[in-house]
């Protein structure tokens, strides 16, 4: 699959019908591609997405997204430490660091002692990826979620998430 830091936020955004209708619940399309990213919507969430002249940009949305199932497949997130200059964006940005860290909030948690559920922190100027098993990717009894945010926000393009078939 094509990887989806290769394209950024507004190109998502763009591909949505940008008309702000609300039949989704979210106030604008804007939300709504955020809501893609954090892998709380999907695709097929737009209704105004499903009609015929969409069709073009709704499986371009549905390729980036897709569900991968976890069954069979390892899912690994790589950490490029020559390009990661250890900004603390996938640190602040990452859901559940957000929801179960507030210490993460400072970005940049150098010292101090991971929480049991954080997914990063920085050591040494890299960012150093912790506790994968509660990436939302792999939440919801083994159903992986869609959320790809570390991905598409990594300023150094440093973070691939893959997966691999297991053995
Ligand atoms: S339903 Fe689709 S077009 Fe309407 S606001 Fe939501 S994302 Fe935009
Ligand atoms: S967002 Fe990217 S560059 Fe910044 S610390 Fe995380 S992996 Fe490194
Ligand atoms: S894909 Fe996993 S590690 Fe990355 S931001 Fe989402 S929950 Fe965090």
């Amino acid at each position: 699959m094509e990887r989806m830091s290769q394209l950024n936020f507004m190109d998502i955004y763009k591909l949505l019908p940008k008309t702000n209708c609300k039949e989704c619940d979210l106030p604008t399309c804007m939300a709504f591609a955020l809501a893609l990213v954090k892998g709380e919507k999907q695709p097929k969430d737009c209704p105004p997405l499903l009609k015929p002249k969409y069709k073009q940009s709704l499986d371009k949305l549905n390729e980036l997204f897709e569900g991968v199932g976890v069954g069979g497949k390892d899912l690994h997130i790589d950490i490029d430490t020559e390009k990661c200059d250890g900004c603390g964006v996938c640190v602040i940005i990452c859901p559940v660091n957000a929801r179960y860290c507030p210490n993460s909030l400072s970005g940049k948690l150098p010292d101090f002692p991971p929480n049991e559920y954080q997914l990063f922190q920085i050591k040494n100027g890299k960012s150093e990826l912790l506790n994968l098993e509660y990436c939302r990717r792999l939440e919801a009894e083994g159903r992986e979620r869609e959320c790809r945010v570390c991905e598409v926000y990594c300023p150094r393009d440093a973070i691939e998430i893959k997966y691999y078939t297991a053995k």
